[in-house]
């Protein structure tokens, strides 16, 4: 519950990897923080996602800052290895975590931040946000979608495929998430994939320790590009899953049809085709409903230098997306961000 009257410097609103990552850096200042989270347990959204996720770095690319993973026993840890490291960074580092708090709207009150929730009213100096894309699943519009009577999910309501034994089903979306979710239902219901353009497999050997490091001038170079174009996070890994997929060549793309019907879809050359189910692997936007009351979200963002909100000086945003910095949304990415964030925090206090 709130204390009344009491006054953080700082409240950081999302208790995920970068919630904690900004935590971690404060944490050697003499300020007095809180983190609240809406969660009941630890781990932000990877709560979430489906049962065989697996992470596409080996464990010491998927950590955050100060204490490495632990070994995984396969080169991929696990969701669930990754939520018990989450759970035992925060043990680790003591961090003051409110639990089973949402914040529902911050509002400024002169130079303070008044942080409503559905444990009371928090106050503090300054605000980083971090609450993540989870609960913003984004699906595009399409003609006639309403008339569809088949089942509809988006990947982050996917858990595995026992639902979809025997079914029709459409997979929409070209990253890593349709990659791995398609080759997984494919083992059970015939399925059909659509992606906007041809997706991009990296080569076996690139994984997302690669990514992080841009170092893969073999591949930059047989892309025949110059150093100027990075390999994409949205590029897909070869997962075990993905792997497999692959071996029972089951990644055929199609582009997008161009509406629905009752039974299913109607594809660009104006055939019908019946499915079942849709999943729709089509990504997030960022979750900043919060903070709407201050009238500083632009096209689902809010404009920034480095993580410091330009039109409320008092405000960071970590996370998100590369407009906070390069991977910020990223296990391994999000550290560098973090700190900054927290010693321009410190500074602004001083
Ligand atoms: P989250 O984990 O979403 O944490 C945000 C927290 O804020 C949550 O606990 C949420 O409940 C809370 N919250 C939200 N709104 C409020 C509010 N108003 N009040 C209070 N609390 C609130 N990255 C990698 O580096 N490696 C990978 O292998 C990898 N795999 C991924 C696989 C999938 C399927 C997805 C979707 C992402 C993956 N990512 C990966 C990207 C990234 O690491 C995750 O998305 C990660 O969860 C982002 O962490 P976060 O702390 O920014 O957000």
């Amino acid at each position: 519950m709130a204390i009344p009257n009491k006054i953080f410097d700082c409240i950081i609103i999302g208790g995920g990897q970068a919630g904690l990552s900004v935590a971690y850096f404060l944490k050697r200042s003499k300020l007095n923080y809180l983190i609240l989270d809406a969660e009941g347990n630890s781990g932000g959204s990877w709560l979430h996602t489906w049962d065989s996720l697996k992470l596409f770095s080996p464990s010491q690319y998927s950590s955050l800052s100060g204490w490495q993973m632990p070994t995984t026993k396969q080169e991929y840890p696990t969701k669930e290895e990754y939520l018990s490291y989450l759970s035992n960074y925060e043990k680790r580092y003591n961090f003051p975590i409110q639990r089973s708090t949402f914040v529902e709207k911050v509002v400024k009150e002169g130079e303070l931040f008044k942080l409503k929730t559905n444990q009371g009213v928090f106050i503090s100096k300054t605000v980083v946000s971090a609450t993540g894309t989870a609960r913003s699943p984004f699906i595009p519009i399409y003609p006639k979608i309403d008339e569809f009577l088949g089942m509809q999910i988006h990947s982050s309501a996917y858990k595995n495929s026992s639902h979809f034994r025997n079914k029709r089903v459409v997979v929409v979306g070209g990253g890593n998430s349709g990659a791995q979710i398609l080759a997984e239902v494919s083992k059970v219901a015939y399925t059909k994939w659509v992606t906007l353009e041809k997706p991009t497999f990296l080569p076996e050997e690139i994984d997302g320790r690669y990514l992080f490091n841009q170092a893969n001038e073999k591949y930059l170079k047989k892309k025949n590009t110059s150093n100027t174009l990075q390999v994409s996070l949205s590029d897909i890994v070869q997962v075990e899953s993905v792997k497999d997929g692959l071996a029972r060549n089951v990644f055929k793309d199609h582009r997008p049809f161009s509406s629905f019907y009752k039974n299913g879809v109607i594809w660009q050359d104006g055939k019908k085709e019946a499915f079942d189910a849709i999943i729709w692997c089509t990504g997030f936007r960022p979750y900043l409903n919060h903070l709407k009351k201050l009238n500083i979200i632009e096209n689902d963002k809010v404009i920034t230098k480095n993580t410091r909100a330009v039109k409320e000086s008092n405000l960071w945003l970590v996370g998100y997306g590369n407009w906070t910095g390069f991977a910020s949304a990223t296990i391994y990415g999000v550290g560098k961000t973090a700190k900054i964030t927290a010693k321009e925090i410190i500074n602004s206090l001083s």
